[in-house]
């Protein structure tokens, strides 16, 4: 038999698996990364597109694999919700990502928010709120600065615990966002019932707003449903200056991506921040 195989894993890229690599060893690896001090968290800004108050920054985690060299979330994060491992994961992301920035600030003085990114395993634990109560004391980051971002596959059934969770939560004064909003093909009745404060429209949807007046006006449509709702609405995967404009034509508060600033380690985004680089 042949030692390995090899896969065809979407256009054009293939992956090696090897039988010794199975998820059971994978899985392992990964949680040990944790321990070992092999993850890594990169931030990228969330700008005001319409020159008002208020600038985020997501964290975005990354392993610094000893052979393999820097992973970025696609290559481990949907393997480490299967098995678990996201949990121990989820949980050193939230305290680092706090722990790092409790202190950064712009030149005004004005504080930051931050958002993590939670996976539907987390947000079923029973211990959420607890494990979310302790990081808060620990690190003394604000409740009120903290954001965490949920995907709509997450949102889309909620069991009742999850939605007391999430309302216990939200009185905390966190905030509970909607990412890639739009991708999940979901009924929308969940946005009346849930305690969500904020859309993200997924960059797919940005994609091509620039040259294309059916993608312009479909995008338009999710902006204006967010505002309906009366929640904070915000563009991910924005590239252009025209892109920029554009959403912040349509009515969009808020934005992300290259054209602003890619991800990048903490205390560079702490430099740019506190030089007014950014927003
Ligand atoms: P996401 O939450 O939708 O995060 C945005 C992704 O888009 C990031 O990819 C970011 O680097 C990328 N991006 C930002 N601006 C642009 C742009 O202008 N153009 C393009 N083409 N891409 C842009 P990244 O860092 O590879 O993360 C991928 C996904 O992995 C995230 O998507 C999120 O779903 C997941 N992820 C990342 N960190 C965590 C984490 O700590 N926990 C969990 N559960 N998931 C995470
Ligand atoms: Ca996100
Ligand atoms: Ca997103
Ligand atoms: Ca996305």
């Amino acid at each position: 038999a042949a030692m390995y195989a090899v896969k065809r894993a979407g256009r054009g890229h293939y992956r090696v698996y090897t039988p010794e690599l199975d998820t059971r060893a994978r899985d392992a690896e990964l949680r040990d990364a944790v321990e070992n001090g092999e993850l890594v968290l990169h931030f990228q800004p969330v700008v005001n597109l319409v020159g008002g108050d208020g600038i985020a920054v997501e964290a975005l985690v990354r392993w610094n694999h000893p052979v393999r060299g820097l992973q970025m979330p696609g290559a481990f994060i949907e393997l480490a919700e299967e098995t678990g491992a996201i949990i121990p994961i989820g949980e050193w992301v939230l305290r680092e990502a706090c722990r790092q920035a409790v202190g950064w600030s712009t030149p005004t003085g004005e504080k930051v928010w931050l958002s993590v990114n939670v996976s539907a395993r987390q947000v079923t634990q029973a211990g959420l709120v607890d494990t979310i109560r302790e990081v808060l004391a620990e690190t003394g980051f604000p409740a009120d600065r903290l954001v965490l971002e949920l995907t709509e596959s997450v949102i889309l059934q909620p069991d009742e615990q999850t939605v007391a969770r999430l309302s216990t939560l939200r009185e905390m004064g966190i905030g509970i966002s909607v990412d890639d909003f739009g991708t999940g093909y979901a009924a929308l009745s969940y946005l009346r019932t849930l305690p969500v404060s904020i859309l993200k429209i997924d960059r797919s949807f940005v994609d091509g707003i620039d040259t294309d007046p059916d993608t312009y006006a479909v995008a338009e449509a999710l902006v204006r449903l967010a505002r309906a709702y009366r929640l904070h609405v915000v563009a991910e995967g924005i590239e252009t200056a025209e892109q920029a404009r554009c959403m912040a034509e349509m009515g969009c508060t808020f934005g992300q991506g290259y054209h602003f600033a890619r991800p990048m380690p903490g205390p560079a985004l702490a430099d740019l921040l506190a030089s007014g680089g950014v927003g």
